[in-house]
């Protein structure tokens, strides 16, 4: 590469402008580097992340084995730095060997870390203040408290913890929540945070949903003010992502995510995090963030009992001041066992037809009320049966759906295939995997988000997705 300007390299680290910035326009060949590079970086780190890091990197510069690359903000630059910069170091250094350093320096929307630390002061003033504004918290429903919460063998682990949080000063970090749909996380989540609300109300309590979260971040990347988002939750003492299990494949959130968290660590202050499944069982999460995750106490919700489910209506016609007969309540605590919610929703439904009719509740008009839920909750939907709707829909053999061929018009048909038995079955990955003639789960997930990716982009597509979508569940 090319030397010239070299001897002035080490002045112009320290009198940066009073040089002539030509003396470093880097060479033709140092610019076909760079945006050969620049493309090996998108394919490597994926779209995502290119898109929110890198994409924005600029070539200044070059001179004595340095590529001087420009971003627009502060922490951007410590972002690349802290994560992709030694990867593009080698990729450079691969391309020609005399480049040594990568220098990145920040060109507009500069911020000196001086007045970050002062600008965090009256933001941390506020914290509160500022997060209701740009609306980072999610509400709070009434509902979900600690006396409303029922006890029982499938939830005690989760409950006692969540009890220790409020009670003790960080005994564990993170608390993990994990369960399936339905089970009471978020009850739990809500819990917590109104209990602190009212026994530790100088703490800054934020909860919110881990879409919301990838979403205001989103958002905070694209009006260029990462910053503040950065600092609002770098300063929460007790921080709530509910379903983290949706940041999976999202890599920047995921990155900023991680920082937050360590960072709140760092301080002592608590996290606590809600899944659907364990950590070690998150799909698409990065290896550091699953096992960092799993650092405190990590509790699970099992499939409620019966009697839990027993004791949780029991507890909801006291709420709703309405006599339900014993023999109904066991009626619908043994036969609807997926999900409380729903047992919720079918007791809310008899009682509200009572009221309607005037009649008393018996186990017929609650037979004869609920048709359809007991229905459903007989019939719940195969990968079979999805494998036959979806090799019938696109005329191609059900046996295709287990074979190896990869050509186009089998391939798309599987994917679709694996992608709805994500989304309508409660199968792992891996599950569904094994489904597809012993394929990984790397596959599936990749079917997955090929999917999704093509819903968004084909209309025509979407709705034939659809259409079997609702032919399975209709
Ligand atoms: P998840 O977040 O795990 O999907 P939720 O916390 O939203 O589930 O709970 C679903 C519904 O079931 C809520 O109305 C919640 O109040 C109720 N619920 C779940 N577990 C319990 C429990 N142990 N006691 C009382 N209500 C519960
Ligand atoms: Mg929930």
């Amino acid at each position: 590469m090319s030397e010239s300007g070299g001897k002035k390299s080490a002045v112009v680290s320290l009198y940066g402008q009073a040089l002539a910035p030509e003396t470093f326009d880097p060479t033709p060949e140092i610019q076909a580097l760079w945006s050969k590079v620049y493309e090996q970086m998108r394919e490597e780190f994926g779209e995502a992340v290119f898109r929110s890091w890198l994409k924005p990197m600029a070539l200044q510069a070059s001179y004595h084995g340095t590529l001087e690359i420009s971003v627009p903000t502060r922490f951007m630059k410590d972002w690349i730095q802290g994560h992709y910069i030694s990867r593009i170091l080698e990729l450079c250094a691969a391309e020609n060997a005399d480049v040594k350093r990568i220098e990145i320096v920040v060109v507009h929307g500069h911020v000196e870390p001086q007045d970050a630390v002062s600008a965090a002061s009256p933001v941390k003033a506020n914290v509160n203040e500022l997060a209701e504004k740009l609306d980072l918290s999610s509400p709070l429903d009434p509902r979900f408290k600690f006396d409303s919460f029922v006890v029982g063998k499938s939830n005690a682990l989760a409950h006692a913890a969540a009890s220790r949080v409020v009670e003790c000063n960080v005994p564990f970090n993170p608390l993990f929540i994990y369960g399936g749909v339905g089970l009471g996380k978020t009850h739990l989540m809500h819990a917590i945070a109104w209990e602190l609300k009212e026994k530790r109300p100088e703490k800054t309590v934020m909860y919110l949903s881990a879409e919301k979260f990838m979403y205001q971040f989103v958002r905070a990347i694209r009006a260029q003010d990462t910053m503040t988002f950065k600092e609002i939750f770098r300063s929460v003492d007790v921080l709530m992502i509910d379903d983290i299990q949706f940041i999976a494949g999202k890599d920047s959130t995921q990155e900023e995510f991680f920082h937050t968290f360590n960072a709140l660590v760092d301080q002592n202050k608590q996290i606590i995090i809600s899944a659907d499944r364990a950590p070690s069982e998150l799909q698409g999460i990065d290896d550091r963030l699953r096992s960092r995750m799993s650092w405190g106490l990590v509790a699970d919700i099992h499939a409620s009992t019966y009697d839990l489910r027993l004791g949780i209506l029991k507890a909801r016609c006291g709420h709703l001041d309405a006599t339900v007969p014993d023999t109904v309540l066991e009626f619908l605590a043994l036969k609807i066992t997926s999900n409380i919610r729903e047992l919720e929703g079918a007791l809310n439904r008899i009682v509200a037809h009572a009221d309607v009719t005037k009649a008393d509740i018996t186990l017929e008009s609650t037979q004869e009320v609920l048709q359809d839920l007991l229905r459903a909750s007989d019939r719940r939907i195969t990968i079979d049966e999805i494998q036959r709707q979806v090799a019938e829909h696109y005329n191609v053999r059900l046996a295709d759906m287990h074979s190896a061929r990869r050509a186009r018009n089998v391939a798309r048909p599987r994917q679709v295939a694996m992608y709805l038995a994500k989304q309508l079955t409660p199968r792992s990955l891996p599950e569904i995997g094994r489904k597809f003639g012993g394929r990984d789960h790397t596959t599936v997930m990749h079917a997955v988000r090929k999917v999704e990716e093509l819903i968004s982009e084909d209309p025509s597509f979407a709705q034939d997705v659809e259409i079997l979508r609702q032919a399975l569940t209709g």
